[in-house]
């Protein structure tokens, strides 16, 4: 029988090629005068068109966002924030831009809009991260959720097939692991299911068109479903592992999803039929896992950890990390098993 609770976070998702010219309006909309725009250096001249948009109601533009959100940085945005009298913080980027954003709103209580142009649907959630002496500390908190997100495919047509590839596995893997979170409920089911099928079908026409708008906005809205469903439910083994391995061995975080997603799922595949079936059925393969190193594999994105950087000694020390503290996983998580998941995913081995 069906028991569930389900609770809706309160974003406003503005969806759609030219979206990112209706910025202004949506400030204006919130009551809002004054915002600070964060970018990454590398995405200055997207800032600088977010200023054009936004006229007076531009405080100034803070480009310096960088991966992981380390503390004197998340400090450095915090003071500009209060120098420029900003009421606002429009972070403009991927996940690091948007997360610098939330460090932003975590201390000051600011509210954020986001304009996404990756897909690690940060923008979706109320998770922060803020990394200190190399160890990141995350936590929720409704402060940092977006209150608007303006998701504009357009700009995402510059987003190299090389981090495009990693960047959709990485938003595969929040719906994967949605369909066996403890407390999934059927709509953040249907969404990761409607995810999975979007990202599936849109990922390989991103890397090989990058231009084709149509593929952009699929591989977006899937992007979409699949931060709201990490938003909404706690994920389990494949995302513990992977804040192991990024954390503690400085891997690049897109590419330590994408190669550790088919290993967790070939792990958790017995004990998760069901969701299981969902996830391969979306996927148009036999297996799961098989399915989605397949993807991996056609998108020309990393298959092993070797080649992204791990070492191979560091394996039996991330094993003993990964398995310290308890946490809800279909199948228990127990050293050997995590030891031999390691060793495959270093390998790159497509899974039996
Ligand atoms: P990222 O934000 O670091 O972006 C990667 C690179 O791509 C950057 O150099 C950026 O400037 C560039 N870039 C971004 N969009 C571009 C575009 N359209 N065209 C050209 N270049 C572009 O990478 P990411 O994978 O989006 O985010 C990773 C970070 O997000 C990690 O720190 C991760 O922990 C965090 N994250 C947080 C959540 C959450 O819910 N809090 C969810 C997912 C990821």
């Amino acid at each position: 029988m069906l028991t569930f609770t389900y609770e809706q976070l309160p974003i406003r998702v503005v969806f759609g090629a030219g979206s990112f010219d209706r910025l202004a309006e949506e400030v204006g909309r919130l009551g809002l005068k004054r915002a600070m725009i964060l970018s990454t250096p590398g995405q200055r001249r997207l800032a600088d068109e977010a200023a054009k948009r936004l006229g007076v109601a531009t405080a100034g533009i803070h480009a310096e966002a960088v991966m992981h959100v380390p503390v004197e940085t998340a400090r450095a945005a915090r003071e500009t924030a209060r120098r420029l009298a900003a009421d606002c913080v429009v972070a403009i980027g991927g996940g690091s831009t948007i997360g610098l954003g939330k460090a932003v709103a975590l201390d000051t209580g600011l509210p954020v809009l986001a304009v996404p142009t990756t897909y690690s649907g940060s923008e979706m959630t109320s998770i922060y991260g803020v990394t200190d002496g190399g160890v990141k500390r995350t936590g929720r908190d409704r402060k940092v959720l977006p209150r608007v997100v303006l998701y504009d495919p357009a700009l995402t047509v510059g987003l190299p097939a090389k981090i495009s590839g990693p960047s959709g596995m990485n938003a595969l893997a929040h719906c994967v692991e949605a369909l066996y979170a403890q407390d999934a409920n059927p709509i953040t089911s249907l969404m990761a299911a409607d995810g999975i099928r979007a990202l599936a079908r849109a990922l390989p026409v991103v890397v090989k068109e990058p231009l084709d708008l149509e593929g952009r906005s699929d591989a977006l809205y899937g992007a979409w479903l699949a931060g709201s469903a990490l938003g909404m439910v706690a994920m389990g083994l494949h995302h513990k592992l992977c804040h192991t391995l990024g954390g503690s061995f400085s891997l690049p975080h897109a590419e330590v999803h994408t190669v550790i997603l088919p290993h967790a799922v070939a792990y958790n595949r017995a004990a998760a039929p069901a969701a299981m079936r969902i996830v391969a059925e979306a996927l148009g393969a036999e297996d799961a896992a098989r399915g989605l190193y397949d993807l991996a594999k056609a998108l020309g994105a990393p298959l092993s950890l070797g080649q992204i950087g791990m070492p191979a000694d560091g394996l039996d020390r991330a094993a003993k990390l990964a398995t310290e503290n308890p946490y809800y996983n279909p199948r228990p998580v127990e050293y050997a098993g995590i030891r031999q998941l390691l060793e495959d995913a270093w390998h790159g081995r497509r899974p039996a």
